[in-house]
């Protein structure tokens, strides 16, 4: 739909929350606008030596924490207003889950798919250049990410381009989602993902509100169909059915695949990669395009590739009673409305998404601190809870075996502990904006706005205008 304006269905959603906040409408105004936007056009020269112009952007919508934090999309859909829109998401995102950056975004217009390792290395290094040049990245100032097209290796380029022009002791800081041996943290790469199941199984612990959709409590059991099984897509996917819950249908470019009984998820990603898509794998039906899965019947419906996808064309058709946005803007405020009305449940993008920059926030704190989490008092722990269970032995004539002791006084290395305060963060998150649901009768969307919105007004309140 060419006349799709995602920054403006963005800030149609803060609008119709900030109805339920004290601020006056010029401060809110300022919470909205996008205060710096970079374009740029840069040349690369292809492996065939023609020179090829490239059109990137950056944008940094909100100053009131630094640095500045969101990722980088490689995708022909990238133009100025998405990066707007997307960034606009990251500054609600992270006040929603309480990461102390404010929101940002970048996109370059390709298809990776058209471009060879070394070439996609050189647009990602001369793209850093530019940023580099405009005080757009930085520790301190702004810090990228992975997101769409984008992965561990683009920020490794990005980290060692920003490494080689800068002397800043903190240097490693400048982008996160790295490799683990250039600064990245173990579970970023799985965190967006296992941030939305968490999300997802949060709500589905909520007696009330499964009963008013007609579901019982829990995961376990119930149907879930995914579109776009990238990373995010995957690691949602994944930890689903590690739960429990019955994979029915999968959406990718290619086409989309239904069974009643169930898709085995691992069998499905080697197809995958041996068949560059999904469409006619073993013991499912073919539907006849990529959008047809979403209209099927399940539980859970998550959305894992691109905005704009439930719109006012399909969202009549679509039967899911959960509808879990792991993508950002994939539903639009038409279909919202539709959806709801129906009575479903919209767990949001600008909470539901957020494990990847709130594992991104403790990647940049392991960077700035030149200290990987657990190192210091993961031995001290074990040590502690090894003197515990000596004296539980002694007075309950109770010996554990080894397999006991290994498990019992096990210390938090920096997995465990990202894990946990990855769960921590989005459970405590959705408990906070399902009161707000429920104090002002509106839906999560709307909610987790009203949340970020008293979040960034009373900093604004307490910053004053400057000068
Ligand atoms: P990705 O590139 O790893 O995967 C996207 C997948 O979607 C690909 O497999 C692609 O083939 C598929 N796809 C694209 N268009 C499709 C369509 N029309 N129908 C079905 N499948 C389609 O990207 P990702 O990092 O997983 O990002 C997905 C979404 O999640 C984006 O909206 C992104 O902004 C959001 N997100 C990502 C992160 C992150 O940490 N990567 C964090 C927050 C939000």
């Amino acid at each position: 739909m060419s006349d799709y304006k995602f920054f403006e269905q963005v800030n149609r959603a803060f609008d119709k929350a900030a109805a339920y906040t004290k601020f006056e409408s010029g401060l809110l105004e300022q919470m909205k606008a996008c205060n710096d936007v970079l374009h740029i056009s840069f040349p690369i020269e292809r492996d065939d030596g023609s020179i090829e112009v490239i059109q990137g952007w950056r944008v940094e919508h909100s100053h009131h924490k630094l640095p500045t934090k969101g990722g980088i999309r490689y995708a022909m859909e990238v133009n100025e207003d998405e990066t707007m829109a997307l960034a606009a998401l990251m500054t609600y995102k992270c006040a929603v889950v309480n990461v102390p950056f404010g929101g940002a975004k970048g996109g370059i217009k390709i298809d990776r798919n058209n471009y060879s390792e070394r070439e996609l290395e050189r647009i990602t290094r001369r793209y850093t250049f530019q940023l580099m040049k405009k005080n757009f990245i930085g520790p301190g100032t702004d810090v990228p990410a992975p997101d769409y097209g984008t992965g561990a290796r683009e920020m490794g380029w990005i980290m060692d381009t920003y490494r080689q022009m800068s002397t800043e002791i903190d240097a490693e800081g400048c982008v996160t989602g790295k490799p683990l041996s250039q600064g990245g943290i173990r579970g970023r790469t799985e965190a967006t993902g296992r941030g939305v199941f968490f999300g997802v199984q949060e709500a589905c612990f909520n007696k009330e509100d499964m009963k008013s959709i007609g579901l019982d409590e829990g995961v376990e059991g119930k149907t879930f169909v995914v579109q776009g099984l990238g990373n995010v897509g995957y690691h949602a996917a994944k930890n689903m059915v590690d739960a429990g819950a019955i994979m029915v249908g999968v959406a990718e470019i290619d086409g989309s695949i239904y069974s009643e009984s169930g898709i085995e998820l691992d069998k499905l990603m080697d197809y995958k990669k041996e068949t560059g898509g999904v469409s006619g794998f073993e013991g499912t039906q073919t539907l006849k395009d990529s959008s047809s899965v979403l209209e099927t019947e399940c539980d859970i419906l998550i959305p894992a590739a691109l905005e704009n996808q439930l719109n006012e064309k399909n969202a009549k058709r679509i039967k899911a009673k959960i509808i879990g946005e792991a993508a950002n803007g994939p539903t639009t405020s038409e279909a919202h409305e539709i959806i709801k009305n129906r009575g479903a449940l919209i767990i949001p993008d600008n909470y539901l998404n957020a494990g990847g920059v709130t594992v991104s926030y403790f990647e940049w704190l392991k960077n700035i601190q030149h200290v990987r989490f657990g190192r210091m008092g993961k031995r001290f722990e074990e040590d502690s809870y090894k003197r515990i269970l000596s004296v539980i032995e002694t007075v309950s004539d109770r010996k554990f075996t080894d397999k006991e002791l290994k498990f019992l006084a096990k210390g938090g290395g920096e997995a465990e502990l990202v894990d946990a305060g990855l769960k921590d963060t989005m459970v405590n998150s959705y408990n906070e904006i399902n009161e707000l649901r429920k104090i002002h009768d509106v839906d999560l969307r709307t909610a987790a706005f009203v949340n970020a919105i008293n979040k960034l007004g009373e900093i604004y309140e307490q910053m004053g205008i400057f000068p």
